[in-house]
């Protein structure tokens, strides 16, 4: 590998490894510490007395090894007397020399010298020295001394040589110490480099470490993310797999479903159709049915009038616990021309005169009067057996027949209980008048399915003493109500209306309980200001009736009244005159004035009269618009069972025959 391709480490490694290498070199190379920085010349001194010591070591020199090691001595033999190493292969005249060196440092026995040239010979040292020659052996001496010198010279020579060997060598030396500082230099430099950047590289890698660290917690942390991802995306998978199952089943279902709409849908259309032409038939019948209910208005106002405008009803009421029982045969009820199964239209009363007595003293046969209504109802009989014959009537008021209902009869004879019915609020004595409107409310019902629509307005007033008050006052005004005034309702209109009255729309049986319970109560707060004042006075009931067919274009309107006449006694002409009599003669004057007014007023539209006294009194001008034309009146005779009512019964029932005898007219219904 080159080494400019080296990783730095390696790199590194190498240089530290040459630095160490060099860092042993010195003790290796001959130029340590002083004595190589003294330059060539003072090495020569200095290894002037190396020559000496390392004599005959000079063919050994050019060899390394043996150089550093005769260089190494150096020190050693500095002042020191330890013996140096000697290579085994220097040769005898090296040894010999080192010998010499030895011996000239520590003067010891003489070691022979030796011949220069000669073939190595083993070291002199510890050889036994030759014998010594006698002093007088002067040229002897001489001999060894020339001998001697000789041999040194040549030594000398070869250091020299040597000499010169050594420093040619240190010269490559020092060259090659220059060598290898600049290399030193370089590789420092290099290696301060590669320090650098093994400094950089430690950074770097602590930078990358401190990465890796982070990348490994955030990997830690993304593996953390995508184990719960994994598990996440398992249990969406799971239910992935189960909203898959519902899904096809949804899908199931609604193919189902789908089926189903479009056999529904075909159901559907085929309905439709049949929708359509059912409500072409229905809006046929319709057409029919409004054609039979106008048939059945027509012919039910016919038959109305058949039976006669005004009908005149008797009624007769049950003696009451308490009441002497009259005599048989007082009252009679013949059959009719059909026999029992008639029902009832005569009555017979009988009344024994007592004035009128036999010449023999004995008691004259009772009179026996005989009456005949449009029906009778005898003690016996019950209120709905009463209603279920005035129904029909009270129907036509819904067809738009003003229709008008009396009670006629003295005090005690069942108005009252007719009317409105008897006291505890039993269903089975209920009166006429929450029977009727019980009747309307269900029949404008059964009529709203023909496309009419109907709404009642009710007052209840009494008129005493020629005066009209409202029975439906309440707060301050209750048992006291303010004096009314019968008005026209507007300008040319026909209708009337009482001011200060209250009119209250009614839609239900519960309403029109709640007015009569009102109207009882002002009643007795007012019998408690003034004695009997509700059998002294007459009670209207009016209901406004107003029909509509949108669809039509049709309209009616017409009221019912019911009326509760005070009791039509006439005042004892013998009785004595107190001031409580007198004021009792004023209202029965009153009262039989209004109720004569009332029979004028028939008479008078029985006979086509063209002045009809309604004015004569505030009941026939109330009732005006019930009575007369177009106009159906019905007029219960009540008569008490009692004979010693006997007289007053005669009375009424012959009031009432006249009322009976008329014929008002052909009705007619007051449509817009
Ligand atoms: P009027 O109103 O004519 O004065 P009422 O209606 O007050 O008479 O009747 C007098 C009494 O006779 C009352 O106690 C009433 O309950 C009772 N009465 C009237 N008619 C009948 C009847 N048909 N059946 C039972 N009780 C009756
Ligand atoms: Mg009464």
């Amino acid at each position: 590998m080159e080494p400019q391709q080296r990783s730095p480490l390696l790199e590194v490694k190498g240089n530290i490894e040459l630095k160490r290498a060099l860092a042993k070199a010195p003790s290796q190379l001959p130029l340590p510490g002083s004595r190589l920085k003294r330059g060539p010349d003072q090495m020569e001194e200095d290894l002037e007395p190396e020559k000496k010591r390392t004599r005959g070591l000079g063919t050994k020199v050019a060899t390394s090894r043996p150089r550093a090691t005769a260089l190494t001595t150096v020190p050693q033999t500095q002042g020191q007397t330890a013996v140096p190493k000697v290579p085994r292969k220097t040769g005898p005249r090296c040894s010999t020399a080192v010998a010499t060196v030895l011996k000239n440092q520590k003067p010891g026995p003489a070691v022979p010298a030796q011949k220069p040239g000669t073939t190595a010979a083993p070291p002199v040292v510890g050889r036994k020295k030759p014998s010594k020659r006698p002093a007088w052996d002067l040229k002897g001496q001489l001999c060894d001394l020339n001998a001697e010198l000789k041999c040194c010279r040549e030594r000398t020579q070869l250091l020299d040589q040597e000499n010169q060997q050594l420093r040619n060598q240190l010269r490559e030396a020092q060259q090659q110490a220059t060598e290898l500082g600049a290399e030193r230099r370089t590789l420092e430099e290099e290696l301060a480099r590669m320090r650098a950047q093994a400094e950089q590289g430690q950074r770097e890698l602590g930078n990358l470490s401190a990465r890796v660290l982070e990348l490994e917690e955030r990997l830690g942390t993304q593996e953390g993310l995508v184990q719960e991802l994994q598990k996440e995306q398992l249990e969406l998978q799971e239910e992935r797999r189960g909203l898959a199952a519902r899904l096809e089943e949804q899908e199931g279902r609604l193919q189902a479903s789908e089926a189903a709409l479009s056999g529904s849908q075909a159901e559907v259309a085929s309905l439709r159709q049949e929708a359509a032409a059912q409500a072409a038939l229905l809006a046929k019948r319709e057409e029919r049915l409004h054609g039979l209910e106008m048939e059945r208005r027509r012919l039910h106002n016919q038959l109305q009038e058949l039976k006669g405008n005004v009908r005149v009803f008797c009624r007769v009421r049950p003696v009451l616990p308490g009441e002497s029982t009259p005599p048989s045969g007082f009252l009679l009820f013949p059959s009719g021309p059909s026999g029992p199964s008639d029902p009832p239209t005569r009555l017979s009363l009988s009344r024994s005169d007592e004035r009128r007595g036999t010449l023999s003293g004995a008691p004259a046969a009772p009179t026996r009067h005989d009456f005949s209504f449009d029906r009778v109802f005898p003690p016996g009989s019950g209120q709905d057996e009463v209603f279920e014959e005035i129904s029909m009537l009270v129907q036509s008021a819904l067809d738009g027949y003003p229709v008008c209902i009396f009670a006629y009869g003295q005090t005690g004879s069942g108005k009252t209980f007719t009317m409105e019915g008897g006291p505890g609020g039993d269903p089975q004595v209920e009166g006429l008048i929450p029977r009727a409107l019980r009747h309307l409310f269900s029949v404008a019902q059964e009529l709203s399915g023909q496309g009419w629509t109907y709404s009642f307005v009710a007052s209840y007033v009494e008129i005493y003493n020629e005066t009209v008050r409202d029975l439906l006052a309440t707060g301050t005004r209750k048992g006291h109500g303010g004096e009314c005034e019968i008005r026209r309702a507007g300008p040319g209109s026909e209708e009337l209306t009482v001011t200060n009255a209250r009119y209250v729309p009614v839609s239900c049986e519960r309403e029109v309980e709640a007015l009569l319970h009102l109207a009882r109560q002002n009643r007795a707060v007012a019998r408690t200001a003034q004695n009997e004042r509700s059998s002294r006075s007459h009670s209207v009931f009016q209901l406004q009736i107003s029909g509509e067919h949108a669809g039509r274009g049709l309209q009616c309107a017409a009221p019912l009244s019911l009326v509760d006449l005070a009791g039509s006694e006439r005042l004892d002409p013998g009785l004595a005159l107190g001031p409580g009599e007198r004021e009792r003669l004023r209202e029965t004057q009153a009262i039989n004035s209004s109720l004569s007014t009332l029979g004028l007023v028939i008479m008078a539209l029985s006979n086509k009269e063209s002045h009809v006294p309604y004015r004569n009194s505030k009941l026939t001008y109330l009732l005006q618009n019930s009575l007369g034309g177009s106009a159906k009146m019905l007029m219960f005779v009540n008569i008490s069972p009692l004979e010693e009512n006997v007289s007053e019964s005669l009375n009424s029932l012959r009031f009432a025959s006249k009322v009976n005898q008329c014929v008002i007219g052909t009705a007619q219904a007051n449509r817009k």
